[in-house]
């Protein structure tokens, strides 16, 4: 479906970036594979790719928060794999705390690494894309682009800041063969999740089942998590050619959540 594309994830050491990396190379595309993580660890995850699903992998160790990195990450692509047919915005963090005692530097991390980043990739991966007449861009949001929650004053801006940025792209490369979408998912047990789950268990002085149960999935709707495997499978179809039309909207995997 997606053979002979090539496709960068950003934040695909771990989580849904990697499920969406590992959906891509099973569905027969190159992939860039970024992130952090234990320098062994990643090149087992590379090499197995290229083993299991006979594409090309390769891994760029560039960090969301540096434009100048992000550039050279997308540069470096289009110089070893041809093209850049395919960018996936996934890379994020996390912090839940009071907007009163939010740390400034976190604050300003969490929108450069989940929003700014997007900013960077897509400016740099575009003009190939046009030359090219072809492109996906696929912006990983969250239902928190489209709704809020308290204490997560930084990732709810900047998720709302990418819901409304691909909405720009997507006007602006409109009569193209090019396509820009977000992908909003509800709860999806990753370790980030992992660790919201810790930072509300501090915040509201309960301990971990019940912050699961009454607080993280009290707003999902079919009180399960969501899949990996789910999301993969849709960006999957987001990357082909029959998404043509899907253009500039944002599309809610969320048990259900967003419909409240
Ligand atoms: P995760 O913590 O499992 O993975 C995050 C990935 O981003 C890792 O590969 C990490 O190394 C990478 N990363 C972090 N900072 C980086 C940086 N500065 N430069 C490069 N890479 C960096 O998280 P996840 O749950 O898989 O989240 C992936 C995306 O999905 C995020 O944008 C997150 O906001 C979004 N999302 C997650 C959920 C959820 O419930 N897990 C729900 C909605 C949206």
């Amino acid at each position: 479906m997606l053979k002979g594309r090539n496709a960068i994830v950003t934040g695909s050491t771990s989580g849904i970036g990697l499920g969406i990396a590992r959906g891509f190379a099973a569905a027969g595309a190159n992939v860039v594979i970024n992130g952090f993580g234990k320098p062994e660890d990643i090149e087992k995850e590379r090499a197995g790719l290229e083993a299991e699903f006979g594409i090309t992998a390769i891994y760029s160790g560039a960090d969301m928060s540096k434009g100048e990195q992000i550039a050279a990450m997308v540069a470096e692509a289009e110089e070893k794999l041809g093209s850049v047919d395919i960018l996936v915005n996934n890379a994020g963090i996390q912090l839940v705390s009071p907007i009163d005692t939010f740390p400034i530097e976190k604050f300003e991390q969490i929108v450069a690494i989940n929003m700014v980043s997007n900013f960077h990739a897509i400016r740099a991966a575009l003009p190939g894309m046009k030359k090219r007449n072809w492109g996906r861009i696929i912006n990983v949001a969250s239902a928190h682009g489209l709704v809020a929650s308290p204490f997560k004053s930084a990732y709810v801006a900047a998720k709302h800041g990418v819901v409304g940025m691909t909405k720009t792209v997507a006007l602006e490369i409109a009569e193209m063969k090019i396509t820009c979408n977000a992908i909003c998912p509800g709860f999806v047990r990753t370790p980030l999740v992992e660790a919201q789950i810790a930072d509300q268990a501090k915040v509201n002085n309960m301990p971990v089942e019940n912050v699961i149960r009454d607080i993280i999935l009290a707003s999902q709707p079919n009180k399960r998590f969501v899949e990996v495997s789910e999301i993969a499978a849709l960006a999957t179809f987001l990357a082909g050619d029959h998404a043509l039309s899907i253009n500039g909207t944002s599309i809610s995997i969320d048990g259900g959540w967003t419909a409240r």
